[in-house]
C-alpha cells in the first residue's frame, strides 16, 4: 500500500461542498495503485475526492456532515456475489428449527427439538428445520426417517442439510409424497435406500423437490420482511451488495416491495433459476436481462446447477470415486446437449450466465457447454461464470482463463466444510477452492457465502483466505493455497464488481464510485491473521447514508 500526500491535484478543486467529509482516517481504497488516503469528500451519494485532510478541506462547507475517524480503517463495502439469503431470512422468520453446527451436536439433539416441536404442533402440520451437518454430528451419519419417526410419528418432517443438496425426512414425510422403494430416482436427484431397499428418508438434489412442493405457503407478506432482514445484518457485518442466487418470483417480487417501503438499503442482484430447459425459454421471452434495473436492486445472472453438492456426495467427479464409494461418481443435473441449448438461449437473450459445478467432471461439462455458447455468439465480455468450482484441477484452470470464465469461489467453505473436502481424496483437497493458483493464472475469482451453507459474515471468508484451516481436523487444506488479506479483501471488492459487471460504480474508492463503505474496528492489513475472523464493523454506509452504526456499549 502506498500512502497519498497533500498533492494529489484532482482534490485541490473546489468541489463546491461535500455532503460528508471523513478526516483522520485510514481509507484503504482498494484501488490499483494501492492507495491510502486520510480523508474522503461524498456528495450525492458518490464519491467526490479522495486525498489528504488538508487538501481536501475546501470541500467543506457549513452543511457538510464531518466525521473524524480517529485513524480508523475504512474500506469498501464488502460484496458477496453467491447467497441464498432470501431462504436463509425466511428460515429465521419460520421459526424453522436451527440444526446448525453450533445450536446442536448430536442426532439425539436434533431429535430432541423435533420432539419439543411436534408437544406443541397441532398433528398433520410440518416439522422444518435447517442447517444439520453429519460431518458435525457426534454420530457422523444422515439423519434417517427412524430417527424422526420415534419423536415425530405424526406429524411430516423437513430437515434442510447444511449443504441445501439433500433433506431428510421422516415416514409421514415419504408417504405425503407417495415416495415407495418402487419410485426411481429422478434425473440429477438420489432418493437413498438401505441394504433392503427401502427409502432412508434421505433425498438427495432433484430428489427433494416433490418434498418441497408440499411445504405450506408461507404468508404473502414473507418475502419482503425477510429483505428487510437480510438487509439489516448485511450492513451489521459490512456487505454492500449481495447476490441472491436461484430466487423465485415470488423472492423477487418481495426484493421490490421491500425497495418500495424503504426497507432495502444493502444493494441487491437477484438470479433467477433456470432448473429445465423451459424455464431457458421463459426466460429468452421476458424481454429483460441481466443488469436490468438499478444500483439498488437489479437483475443478476442465469444460475442453472450442473451437478450436486459435496455434502450429498453427488459432485459430479472422474474417478477415483468417493472414498467408501467406489462407483459414486456423483450426478449431472443436465445431459450436455440439453445444457448447451439453455446456456445458448439464455445467453442469446442478454443473460449472463451462472452454473453451479463442484466436481471436474461437472466443471468440464460446463466449461464445454461455455465454449460452444462463446463461439457461437461471437461473445468477448461475457464473463460467465462458474459457481463453486471446488475441485479446479490444473487442467480446468488452464481452460477457464484462456475462456475468461470469471470463478463464484468460496473462502469460508475451507473452514466451516473443509473436512467434506477429504471424502474425494488427498489429491482432490490440494485443488479444492484453490485461490492462490487462480490469481497466478490470472482467472478473476470473486467471494461467495453461500450462506446459509456458510454464516453470511464475510469475516469468515477473509480469514478462511488467509489461513485455509479446517475447523473439524484444525489441519491447514492446501497451504499453498493460502493467499495476502489485501488479496482476500480483493475478492470480495473489486473482484465482486467485476463479476457483477459493476467495476464502474463500486468495489474501489475512487472518485464518481457510489459511497458504499464501512469503517472497521482495527486495521485489518497489519492485525494478527487470526484476528481477521473478528473484525466488527463499526459503521456502514450506502450511498452516503448511514445505514449502520455499532450501538456503543
Ligand atoms: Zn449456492
Amino acid at each position: 500500500m502506498s500512502r497519498v500526500h497533500g498533492n494529489n491535484p484532482k482534490a485541490r478543486i473546489d468541489h463546491g461542498g461535500a455532503d460528508l467529509f471523513l478526516r483522520n482516517g485510514h481509507v484503504v481504497t482498494m484501488d490499483g495503485a494501492r492507495t491510502v488516503v486520510t480523508a474522503m469528500a461524498v456528495r450525492e451519494g458518490k464519491i467526490l475526492a479522495l486525498g489528504d485532510d488538508e487538501a481536501l478541506a475546501g470541500c467543506v462547507t457549513s452543511r457538510t456532515r464531518v466525521l473524524d475517524l480517529h485513524g480508523r480503517t475504512v474500506l469498501p463495502g464488502l460484496i458477496d456475489v453467491h447467497t441464498h439469503v432470501m431462504q436463509w431470512a425466511k428460515a429465521i422468520l419460520r421459526g424453522e428449527i436451527d440444526a446448525g453446527h453450533n445450536a446442536v451436536h448430536s442426532i439425539a439433539e436434533i431429535t430432541k427439538a423435533v420432539a419439543n416441536r411436534a408437544a406443541i404442533v397441532p398433528h398433520g402440520q410440518w416439522i422444518r428445520g435447517t442447517g444439520w451437518d453429519d460431518e458435525k454430528l457426534t454420530e457422523r451419519r444422515y439423519v434417517t426417517r427412524h430417527d424422526l419417526d420415534s419423536v415425530s410419528p405424526n406429524h411430516p418432517v423437513y430437515l434442510n442439510h447444511v449443504s441445501g443438496h439433500l433433506a431428510a425426512i421422516n415416514s409421514a414425510a415419504l408417504k405425503l409424497a407417495g415416495v415407495t422403494r418402487n419410485t426411481c430416482d429422478p434425473q440429477g436427484g438420489v432418493i437413498e435406500r438401505d441394504a433392503a431397499g427401502e427409502p432412508t428418508g434421505i433425498l438427495k438434489d432433484t430428489a427433494m423437490e416433490p418434498l418441497i412442493a408440499l411445504l405450506p405457503n408461507d404468508p404473502p407478506d414473507i418475502n419482503a420482511r425477510a429483505a428487510k432482514l437480510i438487509s439489516e445484518r448485511a450492513a451489521e457485518l459490512g456487505l454492500t451488495t449481495i447476490h441472491d442466487i436461484y430466487i423465485t418470483p415470488d423472492e423477487m417480487r418481495g426484493y421490490q416491495e421491500a425497495c418500495r417501503h424503504g426497507w432495502l438499503t444493502v444493494r441487491i442482484q437477484m438470479s433467477p433459476a433456470v432448473g429445465k430447459l423451459a424455464d431457458a425459454e421463459t426466460l429468452a421471452q421476458m424481454g429483460v436481462s441481466s443488469g436490468f434495473g438499478d444500483d439498488r436492486l437489479k437483475i443478476g445472472a442465469v444460475k442453472m446447477f450442473a451437478d450436486g453438492g459435496m455434502g450429498a456426495r453427488t459432485i459430479a467427479i472422474h474417478a477415483p470415486g468417493v472414498i467408501g464409494e467406489p462407483d459414486n461418481f456423483g450426478v449431472l443435473c443436465w445431459t450436455a446437449a440439453d445444457m448447451q441449448k439453455a446456456h445458448l438461449l439464455a445467453a442469446a437473450a442478454g443473460w449472463q450466465l451462472e452454473t453451479h459445478a463442484i466436481g471436474d467432471r461437472a466443471i468440464e461439462q460446463v466449461l464445454d457447454s461455455y465454449e460452444y455458447v462463446i463461439r457461437q455468439l461471437g461473445l468477448k465480455d461475457h464473463r460467465f461464470r462458474i459457481v463453486h468450482a471446488g475441485i479446479s484441477t490444473p487442467t480446468v484452470q488452464k481452460r477457464m482463463r484462456e475462456l475468461n470464465i470469471v470463478v463464484d469461489g468460496n473462502p469460508p467453505f475451507v473452514y466451516w466444510i473443509g473436512s467434506w473436502f477429504f471424502k474425494y481424496g488427498q489429491e482432490r483437497v490440494r485443488w479444492s477452492y484453490p485461490a492462490k493458483s487462480y490469481i497466478e493464472n490470472g482467472i478473476i475469482e470473486a467471494a461467495g457465502s453461500d450462506c446459509p451453507v456458510t454464516p453470511l459474515s464475510p469475516w469468515w471468508g477473509i480469514w478462511a483466505a488467509v489461513v485455509r484451516r479446517d475447523l473439524q481436523t484444525g489441519q491447514i487444506l492446501a497451504p499453498e493455497e493460502c493467499i495476502s488479506v489485501e488479496q482476500a479483501l480483493t475478492l470480495y471488492t473489486r473482484n465482486g464488481a467485476y463479476a457483477g459487471f459493476e467495476e464502474g460504480s463500486k468495489g474501489t474508492l475512487e472518485p464518481g464510485k457510489l459511497a458504499d463503505f464501512i469503517v472497521v474496528d482495527r486495521d485489518v492489513l497489519t492485525v494478527a491473521e487470526d484476528e481477521l475472523k473478528d473484525v466488527k464493523v463499526l459503521q456502514t454506509f450506502v450511498s452516503g447514508r448511514s445505514v449502520y452504526d455499532q450501538p456503543s456499549t
